[in-house]
């Protein structure tokens, strides 16, 4: 499969990695938007949060049991933030689930 962050799980596309266990893969995002800036993607391939169901909703259990973790990896004691971007006007540009862990500063209010 074409997909870029599967190739991170196969460690085909090199990453600096900061978190990982059976389920769950943290790296850092290779255009931070912030001081700390984490991607949390889980290892089974789900193209977004839209195509999360019963079968594989699991896994998001894993990822936000992992977030914590990686928020710690990181430094992140005064808070963080959590996004997920959906397809075309979410403007999702990897067809991969993944979460964004942001922080390391104030960030924006606004998320739009
Ligand atoms: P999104 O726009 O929500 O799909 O986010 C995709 C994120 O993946 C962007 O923040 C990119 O900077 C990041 N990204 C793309 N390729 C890589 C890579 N090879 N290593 C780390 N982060 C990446």
């Amino acid at each position: 499969m074409d997909c870029i962050f599967c190739k991170i799980i196969s460690g085909e596309i090199p990453s600096k990695k900061v978190f990982e266990n059976e389920h769950v893969l943290a790296f850092n995002d290779i255009a931070p938007q912030a001081p700390v800036h984490a991607i949390v993607i889980p290892k089974q391939h789900i193209a977004s949060a839209d195509e999360i169901n019963r079968f594989n909703s699991p896994v998001i259990a894993s990822i936000f049991e992992a977030i914590p973790k990686v928020a710690k990896e990181c430094g992140l004691t005064n808070g963080y933030r959590v996004i997920t971007n959906v397809g075309e006007d979410g403007c999702q540009s990897v067809k991969h689930l993944h979460f964004h862990v942001l922080g390391g500063k104030k960030l924006p209010e606004k998320l739009s």
